[in-house]
């Protein structure tokens, strides 16, 4: 009897895990989420800054306001319900590394709101307050 040659599953490839809204290639548990639940401090503006992107698209106010400088920061963060944030592009950091004080990062960020693509082009200034990178402002450039 021959033996019927079964077609083997063509092997999948090892995908990167890519989940992290942030857009860095790691599981949002291992890479921003670490930020979030406090068991990891950003180590320059530009970390902050992706972290704080994947804290609007997981929703955690507390991380946004935490990491938000005292003199700036709301009272309180309202999540648009029919807005998504989706995707993160850094287009440029000054300083903000680990011998600065103060840094900045211009980003786009790409959201979904009511069906529609849109993105949000900002240039954000971060400082360090107590040691720890936070959002300072930043500037909407159309
Ligand atoms: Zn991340």
């Amino acid at each position: 009897m021959a033996r019927r040659r079964v077609p083997t599953a063509p092997t999948a490839p090892t995908a990167a895990p890519t989940d992290c809204p942030c857009g860095l290639p790691a599981r949002y548990a291992d890479c921003c989420g670490r930020l979030h639940r406090g068991e990891a401090a950003a180590a320059g503006a530009e970390q902050l800054m992706r972290s704080r992107f994947s804290a609007f698209a997981v929703r955690d106010e507390p991380y946004l306001l935490r990491s938000w400088h005292p003199d700036t920061r709301p009272a309180s963060i309202d999540f648009d319900p029919a807005l998504r944030w989706e995707r993160l592009e850094v287009l440029g950091t000054g300083e903000g590394g680990p011998f600065h004080t103060e840094g900045t990062v211009e980003f786009r960020a790409h959201y979904r709101a009511g069906g529609r693509a849109e993105s949000l082009h900002e240039h954000s200034r971060f400082v360090r307050h107590q040691g720890e990178w936070v959002y300072l402002d930043g500037d909407v450039r159309g």
